[in-house]
């Protein structure tokens, strides 16, 4: 039987807020089958030497990926580089102002929660962090681990989202400053996780229209995010725009996950629907991946 290789091409490890090591998660990706797996954690590329080694021994192709937070319309998105060269100075120092930014919002995060009684905050995150980024999802955990919430969903409900007592406004890259990053290391741009934007219509094909114009090339159809009707809808808009399809788990850890649908997992994601293009189509590690699983096959 010919298996089916299933690109996941967007993960997270500790460089970030997974709670895998990079080497932990090219295991995990081993043993779940998965041949083709991008790691993209948020705004750094800490992670891909260690990663692209583990997945040396492991024989899987490990795209080198970054997942960037942008400001656009006064939303946060989030904006995969798939197959960037993590040491492109251009991409570096871009993410470098965006790393500065998370430092201070996380200290004061840290001020913010304890004006409303919780002491400790921004140790405690930091503590649960690998140091280099403490994101949201650290607090998240910290405050699930002292029972001030059920889970990480509920801290970010009462907590850390826009009119809570812990959340810190601030502006990101630009939609341009983060797709010529990703462009000028040699990456493809891909929207991350249309649906969890909630944009009206006139609004999301404003932002593909904007993604393209750019030389965004992506769009993330199949995500731990999109439930069945999200998948068909964001795989019409990719076919609409002349957007590539992308596929990923968004996996931040075995146990854990934001998304509502947990048949979605790590290389375990639904087909993309009938005609979109994958953008892993004109990809040699893909083509050698699927070869070799079919030839061992
Ligand atoms: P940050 O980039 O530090 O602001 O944190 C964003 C991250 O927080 C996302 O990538 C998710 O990992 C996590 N996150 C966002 N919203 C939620 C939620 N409602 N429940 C759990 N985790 C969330
Ligand atoms: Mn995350
Ligand atoms: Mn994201
Ligand atoms: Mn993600």
């Amino acid at each position: 039987m010919v298996m089916r290789t299933s690109p996941d091409l967007h993960t997270h490890s500790t460089a970030s807020d997974g709670t895998l090591t990079p080497t932990d998660l090219i295991d995990c990706a081993a043993a779940a089958g998965v041949k083709v797996l991008a790691l993209t954690d948020h705004d750094t590329t800490d992670g891909l030497e260690e990663a692209v080694a583990a997945a040396g021994r492991r024989g899987i192709w490990l795209i080198p990926g970054v997942e960037i937070s942008v400001t656009w319309g006064g939303r946060t998105i989030h904006v995969l580089g798939l197959r960037v060269d993590p040491d492109h100075p251009e991409l570096g120092r871009g993410l470098g102002s965006l790393l500065e930014f998370r430092r201070w919002r996380a200290e004061e995060i840290g001020r913010r929660l304890a004006k409303v009684g919780i002491e400790g905050a921004y140790a405690g995150a930091k503590s649960l962090s690998n140091g280099r980024l403490v994101g949201r999802t650290h607090f998240a955990r910290f405050l699930v681990q002292r029972r001030l919430a059920a889970d990480e969903r509920a801290v970010f409900k009462h907590f850390l989202v826009n009119g809570k007592p812990g959340h810190v406004p601030g502006d990101w890259a630009t939609l341009e400053s983060a797709v010529g990053w990703i462009r000028g290391a040699g990456g493809q741009a891909v929207l991350a996780h249309p649906a969890r934007y909630k944009l009206t219509r006139t609004r999301l094909l404003r932002l593909l229209g904007e993604l393209r114009e750019l030389g965004g090339e992506g769009l993330e159809v199949v995500s731990g995010s999109h439930s069945r009707d999200d998948i068909f809808n964001f795989a019409q808009h990719a076919r609409e725009q002349r957007l590539l399809a992308s596929a990923g788990s968004d996996f931040h850890g075995p146990q854990l996950s934001i998304s509502a649908h947990p048949w979605v997992g790590l290389g375990r994601l639904p087909a993309l629907p009938d005609g979109c293009t994958p953008i892993w189509s004109d990809w040699p590690e893909f083509a050698d991946a699927a070869a070799s699983v079919s030839s061992a096959a």
